[in-house]
């Protein structure tokens, strides 16, 4: 299959609390054509999370399987918990000629970076890092120290947006699925000339 027919691996990254889930979920509603892949994580569910939906809720020994037999396209430890990305379902979804995208933390983002550079890697930014921790807290699902913890991971996640191919700020979730739509439709078109 040439690379035309395949579809676009869109990977959407940045620091946890800038609101990848919520502009993912608008974009959902928005009607935009994309596929959504659903992580794996050893994270117990928050209020209201289901089980295949929001995340494959898994125990340590289940994820610790996943990553032997080799079924996590990528996977990373953030804040005490597993997260990764089950390979098969993104590849058949690449393969049918459907876009996708990943929601994922940017270490992850990097891992599939190497594998897929042809990738379009997406980081979405908070207006400011003092916005970024009310976001967190506002959340109140998370303790004071693992908010913490968040806030030093995102100044480090910060640094590596060198790495990706657009920088969107997240000062309005509906711009921002513009945003990304208008992306996508750069990509289709690229896409085309092959
Ligand atoms: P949360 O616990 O808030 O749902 O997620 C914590 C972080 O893990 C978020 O930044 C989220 O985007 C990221 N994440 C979710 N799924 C994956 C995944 O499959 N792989 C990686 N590397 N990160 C993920």
């Amino acid at each position: 299959m040439t690379n035309k027919n395949r579809g676009i691996l869109l990977v959407l990254s940045g620091p946890s609390g800038v609101g990848k889930g919520t502009v993912c979920n608008a974009l959902r509603k928005m009607g935009t054509e994309l596929v959504y892949s659903v992580s794996a994580t050893t994270r117990t569910p928050r209020e209201g999370e289901v089980h295949g939906v929001n995340y494959f809720f898994k125990s340590r020994e289940e994820f610790s399987s996943m990553i032997e037999s080799d079924d996590l396209l990528e996977y990373a430890e953030y804040c005490g918990n597993y997260y990764g990305t089950p390979r098969e379902f993104v590849e058949d979804t690449l393969a049918s000629g459907q876009d996708i995208i990943l929601e994922i933390e940017v270490q992850g983002a990097l891992k599939v970076k190497n594998k897929f550079p042809e990738g379009v890697f997406i980081f979405l930014l908070p207006p400011s890092l003092d916005e970024l921790q009310s976001r967190i807290v506002t959340r109140g699902t998370e303790t004071e120290d693992v908010i913490k913890s968040r806030m030093s991971i995102a100044r480090d996640e910060l640094r590596l947006i060198e790495h990706y191919d657009y920088a969107i700020v997240n000062d309005q979730v509906e711009a921002a699925c513009h945003r990304i739509q208008a992306i996508l439709t750069a990509e289709r078109c690229r896409k085309e000339r092959m």
